[in-house]
């Protein structure tokens, strides 16, 4: 009786996502933890389903209709341009026990959020979360002006069970990046002029070689480029998802 009932609870929750973000592509990868659901909602806004639980990564109302999509247990905010910090959007997801990371700046202009900066770690909604510098090294906006100056963006690592997934946000090939240990899934900009190019993508994926990259808000820039600039590199799975 007992199995029947968790079982039909199961069910309706997965139809309910399903439901919601039948539209957009979802891939499921397995942890010590269960099943985890990715959803790709584009630009730099993901969905992440496990245990019963919801993680908004950079919630967009120019992908989503975020009312009709199952509302957050976490949100994460990579940094405060209006493309990754959407107060709509973020409303639309919150409840009174959402858990909001995110970065000083953004936490300006969103109340009851909790800030992590560079290397930080803290336990929240009970998923272990990282975060990783995200800065430009040499996209400008102007001369000496990066379009994301080191200190301000964040990426974020999610431990998922036996598995780390991270999410680089807006940035490029940096040392931190390069250096990074035991990721499995990464998701890494390609979003010219403000991120990186195939071959910066290449370059960090090849230093940090996670087991599945996944190239994310990537614009217009050609992710043909990155498959053949990856082909050498067996032990990095490049799967392309509908992430403009
Ligand atoms: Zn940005
Ligand atoms: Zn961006």
């Amino acid at each position: 009786m007992m199995r029947m009932v968790l079982l039909s609870a199961f069910a309706v929750l997965f139809f309910t996502i399903t439901d919601a973000a039948g539209a957009f592509e979802t891939d499921a990868i397995e942890t010590s933890a269960g099943r985890l659901e990715i959803t790709f909602l584009g630009h730099g806004s993901l969905m992440f389903a496990t245990g019963g639980k919801i993680i908004h990564v950079d919630p967009y109302s120019a992908v989503a209709d975020y009312a009709r999509l199952p509302r957050a247990d976490l949100v994460l905010i990579t940094h405060e341009h209006a493309d990754h910090l959407d107060l709509k959007a973020l409303e639309a997801v919150r409840t009174e026990k959402t858990a909001v990371v995110l970065t000083e700046a953004c936490a300006n202009q969103v109340k009851g959020g909790i800030a992590l900066h560079d290397g930080d770690v803290q336990t929240v909604s009970g998923f272990r979360i990282e975060a990783v510098p995200a800065y430009n090294l040499v996209h400008m906006r102007s001369e000496g002006v990066p379009f994301h100056p080191k200190g301000s963006g964040n990426g974020y690592i999610v431990t998922f069970g036996d598995k780390k997934v991270y999410v680089a946000g807006d940035t490029e090939n940096t040392p931190e990046m390069k250096g990074l240990n035991g990721i499995d899934i990464a998701f890494l900009p390609m979003n010219l002029p403000y991120t990186m190019t195939p071959e910066m993508v290449a370059d960090a994926a090849k230093a940090f070689r996670p087991k599945i990259l996944y190239p994310y808000h990537t614009g217009n820039t050609d992710t043909s480029r990155l498959v053949r600039l990856m082909r050498d590199t067996k032990e990095v799975e490049v799967r392309l998802r509908s992430m403009k």
